[in-house]
């Protein structure tokens, strides 16, 4: 079997979130597998490191990061190369290319898979989660062409790191010279403080925090709990917040240990970003509030005033 993924890493840091892929590969056919990865930007001193059997590396500069040229890049070195399955992870970059790599290539295409099994290499089943979280799809695919996966980030375990730098074979980006636009400038936003995909606990605030002066005290729980702050898109869209901030369907796709939601009442595109966490505990008024079907604990209580009570408390631990 072999299998090909796909990392995009924009930042000089080493993510290794991009660690679980290899543990979904290997949970695909443990014994006789080729993993080949194409890494675009990130350090490349990790990336030597990866657990795979060749190894090639994009270089990405603030110039020449745009999905256009990454795009083109993938689909020449897949036109060389044919691999059994094409593996991305949830990322803004992924969202883009790999339908796009699905339909130009007439491959298959299973986003979002989060759970995997197997009894032969010929009956694999995929699970993901369907109508904004309410239902699991399951889907098997017949292996007669290549098939692209993408998985979600905190699905799966993450696989270890080589002990040495093996070699990588460097490509150039192959820049799409009949692109219909020039991006000029890029400028990226990017939340105040820890951000939403690397933090162990998430504060989110949503419409029943009543106002702008509500995420004060969200950011200031967030503080005390070293947590990031996260919002529902109705406080997003009242400008209550950054977009950057927001959590759902459109916003990022969370999984920290402790969600703690203020006055989201748990509609099912903001439930897709977050069902993944491990513990949420919702404040609400309405104890009919489809948020607290999905939480460990749900307090029925005034959000505004539970959240003073609850940084007082904390305070005084700490
Ligand atoms: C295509 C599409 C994509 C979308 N993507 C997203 C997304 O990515 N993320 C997202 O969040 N939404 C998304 N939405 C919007 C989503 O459907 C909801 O409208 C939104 O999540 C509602 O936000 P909310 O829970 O803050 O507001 P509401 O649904 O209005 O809920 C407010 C809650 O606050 C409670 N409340 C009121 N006052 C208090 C108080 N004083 N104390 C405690 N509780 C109180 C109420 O009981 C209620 O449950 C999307 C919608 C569409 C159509």
């Amino acid at each position: 079997m072999k299998a090909l993924s796909i990392i995009f890493n924009e930042q000089e840091n080493f993510d290794d979130s991009c660690l679980e892929i290899f543990t979904f590969i290997k949970s695909l056919d443990k014994k006789n597998i080729e993993i080949t990865n194409l890494s675009f930007g990130g350090d490349k001193k990790y990336i030597s490191k990866l657990p795979v059997n060749k190894n090639f590396y994009v270089e990405l500069s603030e110039d020449n990061t745009n999905q256009i040229d990454i795009l083109k890049t993938i689909e020449n070195f897949l036109d060389d190369n044919i691999y059994d399955f094409i593996i991305f992870q949830k990322d803004d970059f992924s969202n883009y290319i790999a339908p796009i790599i699905s339909y130009k290539k007439n491959y298959a295409y299973i986003p979002d898979v989060k759970q995997t099994y197997s009894n032969s290499l010929e009956n694999i089943k995929f699970i993901r989660p369907v109508h904004g979280e309410s239902a699991e799809g399951i889907y098997s695919v017949k292996k007669n062409n290549p098939i692209i996966l993408k998985i979600r980030k905190n699905s799966f375990e993450k696989e270890f790191l080589i002990p040495i730098e093996k070699d990588i074979t460097e490509l150039l980006l192959d820049i799409d010279k009949n692109k219909s636009f020039t991006i000029i400038e890029t400028f990226k936003t990017k939340p105040e403080g820890l951000q939403l995909d690397e933090a162990e606990i998430v504060v989110s605030g949503g419409r029943g925090i009543g106002g702008k002066e509500g995420f004060e005290n969200i950011k200031n729980l967030a503080a005390l709990l070293n947590a990031a702050v996260g919002a529902s898109r109705a406080a997003v869209e009242a400008e209550w917040i950054e977009p950057g901030n927001l959590v759902g369907l459109t916003g990022k796709w969370i999984s920290p240990n402790l969600y703690l939601t203020f006055g989201i009442s748990g509609a099912s595109q903001h439930l897709a970003g977050c069902s993944n966490s491990k513990n949420i505990v919702s404040i609400n008024t309405d104890p009919d509030a489809s948020i607290f079907k999905y939480s460990k604990f749900g307090i029925v209580e005034d959000c505004n005033k539970f959240i003073i009570d609850l940084i007082e408390e904390i305070k005084k631990t700490s």
